[in-house]
C-alpha cells in the first residue's frame, strides 16, 4: 500500500514569525480535524525549517521538508544549503527539481541525480518534481518529457533505493496559474508514469511509490484529483498558505 501524501510548498513566503504562526494553525486544525492516514509535510523557506519543526514534533502525522538542496555534500559554495544540514534540522523530506527551480536557476535532470544520492545516502526522502511546459502539451510530446525527466534522474536507482522516492507531478501550465489539470490528465500522466517505473522496477515496486499531482490544487478540486486510482496526494502552492484551505485539502481524501 502506498502512502498519501499532502505536501505544502510555501516557496518564497512568509517571515520566521508568520511561518510559525502557519505551522501553529496547521497542527491545531490537523489534530482537530484529521483522521485520515495522510502523512502531511510542511515545506517552509530554510530560515524557518528549525522553528517549524519544533512546532510540529508532537504530531506523528505532519513532517518536515525542505523546498531544495545543493547537489554536493559541502564546501565553497557560497549561500548553498546542504543534506546534512536540512538532516540536522529535522527535515526527513526535501523536495527537488520545482519547474521553477528548473527554470530560473538552470536545475539540470543530472544534478537532480546528484541530489538524489546526497539524500537517499542520508535517508532523506525527495520528493522529485517533475512536468511538461504548455508548449510541450501542444506539440503533444509531454509524455516523452517527463518519461526523459524520471530516466535521466532516477533510473540509475536501484530497486532498494527507487522505493524512497515521492514523485511529483506538476504540469507547468498549471502552477500559479489557477488553470488545474483536469482529473483525466492528471491520471493519464500518473497512470504513464507508473508504467514507465514498473518497465524499469516492476510493477509490484511501481504500485508501492507515491505520485502526488500539483499545480492549482485547492479545496474545490482536491477529492476529485484525489479520487483518481493514480493519485497518491498533492504538492500544494498557493493553498497551502491558507491553513484552512490546506487542511481541507488534506480533508479531501
Ligand atoms: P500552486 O503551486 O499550488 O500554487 O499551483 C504548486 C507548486 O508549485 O508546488
Amino acid at each position: 500500500m502506498r502512502k498519501k501524501i499532502v505536501a505544502g510548498n510555501w516557496k518564497m513566503n512568509k517571515t520566521l514569525s508568520e511561518a510559525q504562526q502557519l505551522a501553529s494553525e496547521v497542527v491545531n486544525m490537523v489534530k482537530d480535524e484529521v483522521n485520515s492516514d495522510v502523512q502531511v509535510v510542511l515545506c517552509p523557506p530554510f530560515i524557518s525549517l528549525y522553528a517549524v519543526g519544533k512546532l510540529i514534533e508532537s504530531q506523528s502525522n505532519i513532517s518536515l521538508g525542505a523546498q531544495n538542496c545543493y547537489h554536493k555534500a559541502s564546501g565553497a559554495f557560497t549561500g548553498e544549503v546542504s543534506v546534512d544540514m536540512l538532516k540536522s534540522v529535522g527535515a526527513s523530506y526535501v523536495i527537488i527539481g520545482h519547474s521553477e527551480r528548473r527554470q530560473y536557476f538552470n536545475e539540470t535532470n543530472a544534478q537532480l541525480a546528484e541530489k538524489v544520492n546526497l539524500l537517499l545516502a542520508a535517508q532523506l526522502q525527495p520528493i522529485f518534481c517533475c512536468g511538461e511546459s504548455l508548449e510541450q502539451r501542444e506539440k503533444g510530446i509531454h509524455f516523452d518529457f517527463v518519461r526523459q525527466q524520471l530516466t535521466e534522474s532516477l533510473f540509475h536507482l536501484d530497486t532498494s533505493q527507487i522505493q524512497k522516492i515521492v514523485i511529483a507531478y506538476e504540469p507547468i501550465w498549471a502552477i500559479g496559474t489557477g488553470k488545474t489539470a483536469t482529473s483525466a490528465q492528471a491520471q493519464e500522466m500518473h497512470a504513464m508514469l507508473r508504467k514507465h517505473l514498473a518497465g524499469k522496477y516492476g510493477e509490484q515496486m511501481a504500485d508501492n511509490i507515491s505520485i502526488l499531482y500539483g499545480g492549482s490544487a485547492n479545496p474545490g478540486n482536491a477529492r476529485e484529483l484525489f479520487a483518481c486510482p493514480d493519485v497518491d496526494g498533492g504538492l500544494i502552492g498557493g493553498a497551502s498558505l491558507k491553513s484552512r484551505d490546506f487542511t481541507d485539502i488534506i480533508k479531501s481524501f
